[in-house]
């Protein structure tokens, strides 16, 4: 009778370790696609901040080659007007101003470069960015077709559980039962253990010999005295134990 009772809590436990890792499967699986798409909502960021750089270098670009051209034009007709320029001192005058214009156009022109060239490497930059964010949406994609289809399967081992656990259930009496539900509440899982050479594998710690010579003897149903979990000697239990065998054991 004792053994039987012990043996349908070990597989309560099993069955209890299992709904465990389904909720927490069910927990996290929304949570990978939030974290995916915090991912990509971070790639788009970067993204905008590439995009505004392109921005404002084209914008330079193009003011660059205004002004290059502004000055161009303004060169053409100094040089056109030098040819009816009466007196030296206005000539020179007309020089240095040609000369001005000159450097300024040659710094513009050495800027433009760097503006390309800085152009190039953003317009690179954006292309990896785009090509990850890419990515991301095919893999975004396939974990929101997959949510569905892991929460489908999970709830439906769930369901096949809960029906494995009362029938478990059946086997325990009632103040057992609610014990263990009770420690099920508030502590972490598992609620029975094992208690191996006089310790208690919940909480590690060894328990009295004399409530190890009670355990052994397997006649009523014994709680850890340190951290209140349902225990159980190990010898009477076999380490994977499936209902159909334990059956004969428990005679
Ligand atoms: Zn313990």
């Amino acid at each position: 009778m004792y053994l039987k009772q012990i043996e349908q809590l070990v597989v309560l436990q099993k069955v209890d370790d299992e709904i465990v890792i389904l909720q927490d499967e069910l927990k996290r699986a929304p949570l990978q696609i939030s974290e995916l798409e915090k991912r990509r909502q971070e790639i788009e960021e970067s993204a905008e901040i590439v995009r505004d750089k392109l921005k404002y270098l084209t914008d330079q670009q193009k003011r660059l080659e205004s002004e290059i051209e502004t000055d161009s034009v303004r060169l053409k007709k100094s040089k056109s007007k030098m040819m009816m320029v009466g007196n030296t001192k206005e000539y020179h005058a007309m020089m240095r101003e040609m000369d001005n214009l000159e450097k300024q156009n040659r710094g513009r022109e050495e800027e433009k470069i760097t503006v390309a060239e800085e152009l190039a490497r953003q317009n690179l930059e954006l292309k990896t960015i785009d090509e990850r964010s890419g990515g991301l949406g095919v893999e975004l994609a396939a974990a929101r077709q997959s949510l569905d289809e892991r929460i489908a399967v999970a709830k439906a081992r769930l369901t096949e559980l809960e029906a494995r656990r009362a029938e478990a259930g059946q086997a325990v009496p009632k103040p057992i039962l609610q014990r263990y539900e009770f420690i099920r509440s508030r502590l972490k899982n598992p609620v029975i253990v094992p208690v191996n050479a006089g310790i208690c594998s919940g909480c590690h710690i060894s328990i009295p010999p004399q409530s190890f010579i009670e355990l052994q003897k397997g006649v009523q149903i014994l709680s850890c005295p340190n951290c209140q979990r349902l225990i159980y000697w190990s010898d009477h239990i076999a380490p994977e134990p499936t209902p159909e065998t334990e059956e004969t054991t428990a005679e």
